[in-house]
């Protein structure tokens, strides 16, 4: 059961199940995560940057808006007094007026100070006194006011400015005005009321709007004029007074999106103040926040959708070895138990639960089919060994019956001594034997040829059969008295030879011959009693050309010892007959 040299390549080459399944699910899992990841990570950031331009455009609007709105609440407050009864009517520096002024001073904070003044710009009643008789005909306030409800662009105090508090911050005290002219019932021009409110409460609006954005968010608003100036905050108007470059060159004058000031980039709006009846100030806010600050949340949402993502291909990467190894483990355990069906020759145990459908079928398939394959081999085996036994058995019948026939080839059927044929071949090979030794040692073969002296009278007197027992018992009287090496054949008839192996001369022959001769005639026959034998005896010539010469030298010495009377030895050699 050896394996075909020509087998499966070998396994160590291909890379395994387990290593492609582990790649390729856990390539997908990653392509996939990184395709879905990177587009919520863009969908994300991106909504974040808007988010964060948003809320810069909120503060630019609502700043705008609510600085829009308290401006017009403040004009409506002074035209509202211009028009009261005790403004309209009563003398314009009763304390009456002095009283309403003060009290609207404490009302709003904003108001540094509130004043009527004459149609000449004599100041007849203020808050707090201040500038009482003084003129203020020059001023802008009171020269837009004789004609309608005004309100101003911001300007530095001058005549109020050492009798007011100083700034805390230690800017320069500024205002913006707000007057009204103050006419009879006839439409005729008794005065001008005019208040100044603290520019700081403007820049206090703004900055609230700012504030109101989220904390640490960084966003900041600008307040700039018609004319492009800045006039908050105060950092950047002192710069710009200086000739610094302090706002961005923009398209149609209009400052949005990512815009550079000072070197440091922003995300910027720009919102203007809603123009009123009288409130055309013509100011815009600008809202900006430095980029960096509005990209924190989105690179902070970048970090922690990398360390997700890290995170959960970690966890995909893992997910993948373990399902690559659930289904390559079954697999890999089959091919083991395929391996020890064949080394061990047995059905080692199957796993008891597969894991999947198509793995229980495979292992059923290959339950059965080791199972077939062992029983097959088995038989093989049983067979094989059957067959064994029987060619054993074939094979040693064969050869008793080779043995039988060899037997019957070469041996006498009644004496059991060599045939005729059996002899010539010994006598064959005693020549060839002598013709290659026979130089060296000086030994040769010799040949007796026996003869039953009147058999024939045997034969008649007491019957064949008895005539057989005799010459069966003669033959195992010969063997007897002969070497083992001396081949005792039947010649035929009721003539016996005996080859003699390597004689050193013909004495030996000689005596081998008389020994056989006494011994038959000093033995007893039953029923026959006393038989003699004559015998012939000749010893091989280098000379010979086959074996014919030998015999028949040997049977002339037999005839010789007939001839002679009969049981007697005769030896006849070459001389002899030459
Ligand atoms: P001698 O050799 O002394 O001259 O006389 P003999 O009587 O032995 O000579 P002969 O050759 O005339 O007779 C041989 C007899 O041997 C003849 C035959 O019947 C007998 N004979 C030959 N073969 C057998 C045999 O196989 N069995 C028996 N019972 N007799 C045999
Ligand atoms: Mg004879
Ligand atoms: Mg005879």
């Amino acid at each position: 059961m050896n394996k075909p040299a020509d087998a499966s390549p070998t396994p160590k080459r291909l890379p395994s199940l387990r290593g492609q399944l582990s790649l390729v699910l856990g390539g997908l899992a990653l392509a996939i995560l990184s395709l879905v990841g990177g587009y919520l990570g863009n969908l994300a950031t991106d909504e974040l940057y808007r988010a964060q331009q948003a809320a810069v455009h909120a503060t630019a609007e609502s700043a705008a808006e609510l600085l829009a709105t308290e401006l017009r609440n403040r004009e409506r407050e002074i035209e509202l007094l211009s028009v009261a009864p005790y403004m309209v009517e009563g003398t314009l520096d009763s304390a009456l007026v002095r009283g309403a002024l003060d009290r609207r001073a404490a009302l709003h904070d904003e108001f540094a100070w509130l004043g009527v003044a004459a149609p000449d710009g004599t100041v007849l009643q203020a808050t707090g006194g201040m500038l009482t008789g003084r003129s203020v005909a020059q001023r802008e306030w009171f020269i837009a006011a004789r004609e309608r409800v005004y309100v101003g662009d911001v300007h530095e105090a001058k005549l109020l400015a050492t009798m007011l508090p100083a700034q805390p911050n230690g800017e320069p005290t500024r205002f913006i005005d707000f007057a009204a002219p103050i006419r009879d019932t006839e439409g005729r021009l008794r005065g001008v009321v005019g208040a100044h409110a603290h520019w700081r409460w403007v820049t206090g609006l703004v900055d609230g709007a700012a504030r109101r954005q989220q904390p640490g968010s960084g966003i900041d608003a600008l307040i700039i004029d018609r004319q492009g100036r800045v006039l908050y905050p105060e950092a950047l108007k002192l710069a710009q007074a200086a000739g610094a470059n302090v706002l961005p060159k923009v398209a149609n004058d209009h400052f949005d999106g990512e815009l550079v000031f000072d070197g440091k980039t922003y995300l910027t709006s720009e919102a203007t103040l809603q123009a009123h009846t009288s409130v055309a100030l013509g100011w815009r806010i600008v809202a900006r926040q430095p980029l960096e600050l509005a990209l924190r949340p989105v690179r902070d949402l970048a970090r922690e959708l990398v360390l997700l993502g890290a995170l959960a291909a970690a966890a995909l990467t893992l997910a993948a070895l373990l399902l690559a190894r659930r289904i390559s483990r079954p697999v890999e355990q089959l091919a083991r138990i395929a391996e020890r069906v064949e080394s061990e020759r047995r059905i080692p145990d199957f796993p008891a639960k597969p894991g999947a459908q198509e793995l229980a079928r495979l292992s059923q398939a290959m339950h059965s089919m080791a199972r077939s394959l062992l029983d097959t081999e088995h038989e093989l085996q049983q067979a094989n060994a059957t067959l064994e036994t029987q060619v054993q058995e074939r094979t040693a019948e064969l050869q008793s019956a080779n043995a039988a026939l060899a037997h019957l080839a070469t041996r006498d059927p009644l004496t059991g001594l060599h045939n005729r044929r059996s002899l010539d071949a010994r006598l064959t090979e005693a020549q060839a034997l002598d013709h290659r030794y026979g130089r060296q040692n000086g030994r040769v073969h010799g040949l007796l040829l026996i003869d039953v002296d009147h058999f024939k009278r045997v034969n008649d007197q007491f019957g064949h059969p008895v005539g057989d027992a005799v010459l069966r018992q003669l033959a195992q009287m010969l063997q007897a008295s002969v070497r083992v090496t001396d081949v005792v054949a039947r010649f035929g008839g009721e003539e016996f030879a005996v080859l003699l192996p390597e004689l050193a001369g013909p004495l030996e022959a000689l005596m081998a011959a008389e020994k056989i001769r006494t011994s038959v005639a000093a033995a007893s026959f039953p029923e026959v009693g006393h038989v003699t034998v004559s015998v012939g005896v000749s010893l091989a010539s280098p000379d010979d050309a086959d074996m014919r010469p030998l015999i028949d030298r040997t049977d002339a010495a037999l005839y010789e010892a007939k001839r002679g009377g009969r049981n007697a030895v005769v030896l006849k050699t070459v001389d002899d007959v030459n």
